[in-house]
């Protein structure tokens, strides 16, 4: 990796503020931490700066407060988790900038933990706020970038404070660079990129990138109907975008020019409604029935997608393979993450959706590598250079 991370800098005694990634999801009726993966995520480099004696002031955005205070998205809940994963104090503040903050922060202790407010209770956070980010690395000497899932918004506690001071990686953000360098620039071949998910424009740019670095491109879920469409089949009432029928049909012809095999689900399962306990039938995809929906990919394409990712070296995985909300919809998305895992290849899961599959299947430890940025993945993919990598320092 080209980045200087937090192993390259002296930390000792030094006033450290460190970027985590903790926008944890929460229990819509308790509030309740629902999946602390993001916080066990960062305590590596939180163990680290403790162990070297830094003074820790850490900062995470939670939710979506949208430049006001919600009551329902302060910190201390995500401290207090911290506190009980690190088996040590962590102290919180009122707000992320201002005197009674600095003032915090100067009773600071080498090893102490310190979590502030929430950035996202102010405008300027999001707005990337010269004075803002000026405000935040006042408390600080040094700034580490660990929140990989925040490195595509270019925010005051992403962006704008690493003007301001020396700002290095963290283990986490150096493990997501190295895991998705490797994969664009050196991965083991062959390499297969699967694509799910709802839409052909969400992930466009991403079909556009990979097109030209794999092996094979395997395409299944709700955008499938769209490349069938282009081909001239009935999809239904599949949700196609008609606007990007052209698009389609260029990608799966620069494909065949280049001897590419794009895989598309060669059967599906279609119901009349998309609604649990829907009578569902499994139909050739060249003959999807008029009245119906495709809500996952059928038997025999996970056969297919099976024995072509069998073949494979290194294998990219986003986007699910069906409505998988729906239980009765989540079998070929279920079945793909389950093979993955058997898999003796690399597995890269990016993807929101695909990565809290295989959580909560349990399979995490058994691929090479979940993503804790779903957005921040998918942006990489798509050949995008993150802000938040961009401004840390250089290895020299
Ligand atoms: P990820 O977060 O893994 O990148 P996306 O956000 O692109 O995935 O897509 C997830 C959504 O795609 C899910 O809500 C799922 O219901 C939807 N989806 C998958 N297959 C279909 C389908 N056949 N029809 C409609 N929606 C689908
Ligand atoms: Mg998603």
């Amino acid at each position: 990796m080209s980045k200087t991370t937090v192993e390259d800098i002296e930390v000792n005694g030094k006033k450290v503020l460190l970027r985590a990634d903790f926008n944890v999801p929460l229990n819509i009726n308790t509030g309740a931490i629902s999946d602390d993966s993001r916080i066990r995520a960062s305590l590596p480099t939180i163990k680290y700066l403790v162990d070297h004696k830094a003074k820790v002031i850490l900062c995470s955005h939670l939710g979506r407060p949208r430049g006001r205070v919600v009551e329902n998205l302060r910190m201390a809940p995500i401290a207090q988790r911290l506190s009980q994963l690190m088996g040590l104090p962590v102290s919180t503040a009122s707000d992320c900038v201002g005197q009674e903050v600095e003032s915090k922060v100067g009773t600071l202790k080498e090893g102490d933990i310190l979590v502030l407010e929430n950035p996202r209770f102010h405008p300027e956070e999001e707005a990337d706020d010269a004075n803002f980010a000026r405000k935040l690395a006042r408390l600080a000497d040094i700034y580490v970038n660990d929140a990989f899932g925040t490195a595509h918004r270019a925010h005051a506690s992403t962006v704008g404070v690493a003007k301001y001071l020396p700002a290095v990686a963290g283990f986490l953000m150096k493990k997501e660079l190295e895991v998705m360098e490797r994969l664009l620039h050196n991965p083991e071949r062959p390499l297969a990129c699967l694509i799910g998910g709802a839409k052909v424009s969400d992930k466009i740019e991403l079909l556009q990138n990979m097109l030209r670095r794999v092996d094979m491109l395997l395409v299944g879920g709700g955008m499938a109907a769209t490349f069938l469409k282009t081909q001239g089949y009935e999809v239904g009432y599949s949700l196609t975008e008609d606007d990007k029928l052209g698009l389609a049909k260029k990608l799966l012809q620069e494909a065949e020019e280049w001897k590419m095999p794009f895989l598309l689900p060669i059967d599906a399962v279609v119901a009349e409604e998309i609604k649990a306990g829907a009578p569902t039938r499994v139909v050739p995809t060249t003959n999807i029935p008029s009245g119906s929906h495709i809500v996952d990919i059928g038997p025999q394409s996970i056969e297919l997608f099976y024995s072509e990712l069998r073949k494979c070296r290194t294998i990219t995985w986003n986007g699910p393979m069906g409505i998988y909300e729906i239980p009765q919809f989540a079998q070929g998305t279920r079945s793909i993450a389950s093979f993955l895992s058997t898999l003796n290849a690399t597995t890269i899961i990016g993807g929101g959706s695909s990565a809290e599959i295989v959580q909560e299947m349990g399979l995490t430890d058994k691929m090479t590598h979940v993503s804790t940025g779903g957005g921040a993945s998918l942006r990489f993919l798509e050949g995008v250079t993150l802000p938040g990598v961009e401004v840390l320092l250089d290895k020299k």
